[in-house]
């Protein structure tokens, strides 16, 4: 009887900001398969001015 399973690991990453599909690619690079949900069905295309990241005195 031959088997058709596979060992990957699915994994559920809650939210598209910039931590869930950081986070997805760290789980891919570790052999798992990640799915990011969002709950907003658009871009945010528009939204906010971009982000700043000062260097430390
Ligand atoms: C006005 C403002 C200005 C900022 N400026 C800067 C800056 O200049 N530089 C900087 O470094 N940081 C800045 N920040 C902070 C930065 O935006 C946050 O630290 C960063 O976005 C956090 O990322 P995150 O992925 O953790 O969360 P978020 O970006 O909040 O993403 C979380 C996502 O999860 C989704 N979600 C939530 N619940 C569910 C659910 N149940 N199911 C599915 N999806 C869900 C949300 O819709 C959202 O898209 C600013 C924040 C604000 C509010």
């Amino acid at each position: 009887m031959s088997s058709s399973t596979s060992n990957t690991r699915t994994v559920s990453v809650i939210g598209g900001g910039i931590a869930g599909p950081v986070t997805a690619m760290a789980l891919q690079q570790a052999g798992m398969e990640p799915t990011v949900y969002e709950a907003f069905d658009g871009t945010a295309d528009g939204v906010g001015g971009g982000s700043a990241s000062p260097p430390t005195a």
